[in-house]
C-alpha cells in the first residue's frame, strides 16, 4: 500500500465527560502508552472545565488539546460563551467546531460556523470542522449536496491559502453514538467527495488537508477505516472514554 502524503490525526471527543481528576486519570494511564505512535498527531477534546489540566498533563508530550466549540469574538457580552483567545491562552492548539450535536441541539450554523472557522485560524487554533449527512438525507441521495453546502458556507471566509490548515472530520449523524459505522466505501466515498470540493478551492490545499471520519469508530475496526487513501485519522466519541481503547485505535492509525 502506498504511504500517504499526510500526516494521521487521531482526536478523542469526549463530549460531556470526564470531571478534572478523571481527565487527569486517563491522561497519567494514556501519556505513559503512546511509544510508538510518533507518526500520528494525538489530539484531546475534554469538556471546558478539564481543559486546563490536560494542558498540564500533555505539557512536553506531543499530544495536543482542543476545545469542544468556541465563541468567534475575541472578546463581548456573551454570557457562557469562551473565545479562542482565551483557548489559545490556557495552552489549547486546536477547536472542534461544527459538530452535529451542536449543530442539531444547540442550534449552531452554518453562518456561524461561518465566522468561527476564520477566527479560530486567526487565533491560532486548528479547526476540526465536523460535516455530515442525516440518514434521511443519505437515504434521499442528497450526502454529497448537504456535504458540499456545508463546505461550502462553513469556509467561505476561509483564504485558499490557509485551507489547509483547517481538518475536516466527516461524521454521517447517523453513525455519531449509534455503534452503525460508516462502510469503508462508504467512508472512503464522501471523503473522496470533501476532497474533491477543497480542490475546487485550491487544488493543493486539497492535497495536504487532513479529513477524518467520525461514527461509532471502535479499536476492531480504524485500522479498516483509516487504510482507505483519504481518510487520514478520526475523531471518536464513545470509544475515546477508555484509555486502552483510544489507544487501540490511535495505533490502528500508524500507516
Ligand atoms: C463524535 O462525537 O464525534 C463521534 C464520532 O462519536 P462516536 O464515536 O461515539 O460515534
Amino acid at each position: 500500500m502506498p504511504v500517504k502524503p499526510r500526516r494521521p490525526l487521531v482526536a478523542a471527543n469526549w463530549k460531556m465527560h470526564k470531571t478534572v481528576a478523571e481527565a487527569g486519570d486517563f491522561l497519567e494511564r494514556f501519556v505513559a502508552s503512546i511509544g510508538g505512535l510518533e507518526a500520528v498527531d494525538l489530539v484531546v477534546c475534554p469538556p471546558y472545565p478539564a481543559l486546563a489540566t490536560a494542558v498540564e498533563w500533555t505539557e512536553r508530550t506531543p499530544i495536543r488539546v482542543a476545545a469542544q466549540n468556541m465563541h468567534s469574538e475575541a472578546e463581548g457580552a456573551f454570557t457562557g460563551e469562551v473565545s479562542a483567545t482565551m483557548l489559545r491562552d490556557l495552552g489549547v492548539e486546536a477547536v472542534v467546531l461544527g459538530h452535529s450535536e451542536r449543530r442539531q441541539l444547540f442550534c449552531e450554523t452554518d453562518e456561524a460556523l461561518a465566522r468561527k472557522v476564520p477566527a479560530a485560524l486567526e487565533a491560532g487554533l486548528v479547526p476540526i470542522l465536523c460535516v455530515g449527512e442525516s440518514e434521511a438525507q443519505r437515504d434521499a441521495g442528497e450526502t454529497e449536496e448537504v456535504l458540499a453546502a456545508q463546505l461550502a458556507a462553513d469556509l467561505a471566509e476561509v483564504s485558499p491559502s490557509r485551507l489547509a490548515e483547517v481538518v475536516i472530520a466527516y461524521e454521517p449523524i447517523w453513525a455519531i453514538g449509534t455503534g452503525r459505522t460508516a462502510t469503508t466505501e462508504q467512508a472512503q466515498e464522501a471523503i473522496a467527495f470533501i476532497r474533491s470540493r477543497l480542490a475546487r478551492r485550491d487544488a493543493g490545499a486539497a492535497e495536504d488537508a487532513r479529513i477524518l471520519y467520525g461514527g461509532s469508530m471502535k479499536p476492531d475496526n480504524a485500522a479498516e477505516l483509516m487504510a482507505q487513501p483519504d481518510v487520514d485519522g478520526g475523531l471518536v466519541g464513545g470509544a475515546s472514554l477508555d484509555p486502552a481503547d483510544f489507544l487501540a485505535i490511535c495505533r490502528a492509525g500508524v500507516t
